[in-house]
């Protein structure tokens, strides 16, 4: 029995307490690390995320009266009710706003989604780049997709899940977090094409290699509804525009110097451009590396990603540098941030027997510059979301 089984029963009891009844049913969607393929899902570009053992469970219930009610163990304030005929999308929701969206993106679409009552507990940290959001919202998604018999596959979920996320909450993320909450399966990693949504399982078992993935959590707090972020995906497709490209994803590894001499009055848009296409290609030789069984090469490509996204992308900090460098000088096999960026979690790959000292390096670095210790954990490939009872 994994965590997320173990933690259906004291779901089902809050479920009881709040509402007053036995829920319909309890659902899952993980959290998720990205292994390689970091900003590249809005570039059109690849991606390569993993499901964490840590899940958002959704507890629900359908209703007859068109009523939608939230709780969650993770919120304060209560109850919050809202009509379903009368959501509208609307900035400063709060946490609510994130699973309303998914039933207003659902009955936008002519989906015959009505009222529920749904209570939350999760294990994935919130704000840590490890996408509690995506996990909150496919939860919610499955268990409607149950509740109203609406027949989606995983993958349709994962767009109605985006779709709540741009439109509803209002934070423009890409497709990867959503897809990597319904998709991922135990023992994988997903390589994912954000162009046309085309997916592949990729055997990613650490450890049969002898390999451990420690995700850092700095414990920096990133606010992704913040200019930053915004402010890369326009600079972005400002450089697509400049090059004549639809996305930057139709930029190849050697068009890079001829199309950098093009921006060359636009240094920003400079950086972006060669972190986008450098990474693509990144994916590209990680996903290689996988399919033939050379894990550890995986190493040197994750800790340039880093350096791309430190010096080019500029969304890095002194935390997650911190965290990389401190790893990777005391032994890892490759570290990156990974996640939106300003905050949030690093991965580091490392040998199982070097993994306790490379642990305490990170954690005696953090200790020696006068930051709150970080939290470290072991990634392990996960199951996507599903109903658990
Ligand atoms: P990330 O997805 O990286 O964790 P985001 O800023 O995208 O960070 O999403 C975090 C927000 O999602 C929280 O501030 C909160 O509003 C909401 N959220 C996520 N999980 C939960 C939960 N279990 N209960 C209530 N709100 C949640
Ligand atoms: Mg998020």
């Amino acid at each position: 029995m994994t965590d997320t089984e173990h933690g259906a029963p004291r779901t089902a009891a809050a479920f009881y307490e709040v509402y007053g009844a036995e829920p319909h049913g309890i659902w899952a969607a993980p959290g998720r690390v990205n292994l390689i393929g970091e900003h590249t899902d809005y570039n059109d570009g690849f991606v390569m995320p993993l499901a964490l053992p840590h899940t958002t469970l959704a507890a629900a219930s359908p209703r007859t009266d068109g009523v939608l009610r939230l709780h969650s163990g993770g919120a304060e304030g209560g109850i919050v009710e809202l009509r379903t005929d009368e959501l509208r999308p609307a900035a400063g929701g709060g946490w609510a706003a994130y699973p309303a969206g998914v039933v207003w993106a659902m009955r936008e679409a002519g989906l015959p989604v009505g009222g529920a009552d749904l209570h939350y507990d999760s294990t994935v940290p919130t704000g840590a780049g490890l996408s509690s959001s995506a996990a909150l919202e496919v939860a919610t998604a499955l268990a409607l997709n149950d509740l109203y018999a609406l027949g989606l596959a995983p993958r349709e979920l994962a767009r109605l899940a985006q779709r709540a996320e741009n439109a509803f909450v209002g934070v423009p993320v890409g497709i990867m977090d959503q897809t990597a909450a319904a998709c991922c399966t135990e023992g994988h990693a997903l390589f994912l094409d954000t162009r046309d949504l085309s997916q592949r399982q990729v055997p990613f078992d650490l450890a049969g290699e002898g390999l451990r993935l420690l995700v850092v959590d700095t414990r920096v707090r990133h606010e992704l509804g913040d200019g930053a972020y915004a402010e890369r995906r326009a600079g972005c497709e400002r450089g697509a525009r400049a090059l004549g490209v639809r996305a930057l994803r139709d930029v190849s590894l050697v068009q890079l110097p001829e199309s950098l001499d093009r921006l060359s009055g636009e240094p920003v848009v400079q950086g972006l451009v060669r972190h986008i296409v450098t990474e693509n290609h990144r994916v590209e030789e990680v996903v290689a590396c996988l399919d033939a069984g050379r894990t550890r090469a995986i190493g040197p490509l994750l800790t340039a990603g880093h350096a791309s996204l430190r010096d080019d992308f500029k969304i890095s900090c002194a935390e997650l540098d911190l965290a990389v460098d401190a790893a990777n000088a005391a032994g890892a096999v490759g570290a990156r941030m990974t996640g939106g960026g300003f905050g949030g979690s690093a991965i580091v790959l490392v040998e199982e027997a070097d993994a306790q000292t490379v642990r305490k390096a990170v954690m005696e670095a953090f200790a020696a510059a006068g930051h709150p210790a970080p939290r470290i954990f072991t990634a392990v490939p996960s199951a996507g979301a599903r109903r658990v009872r």
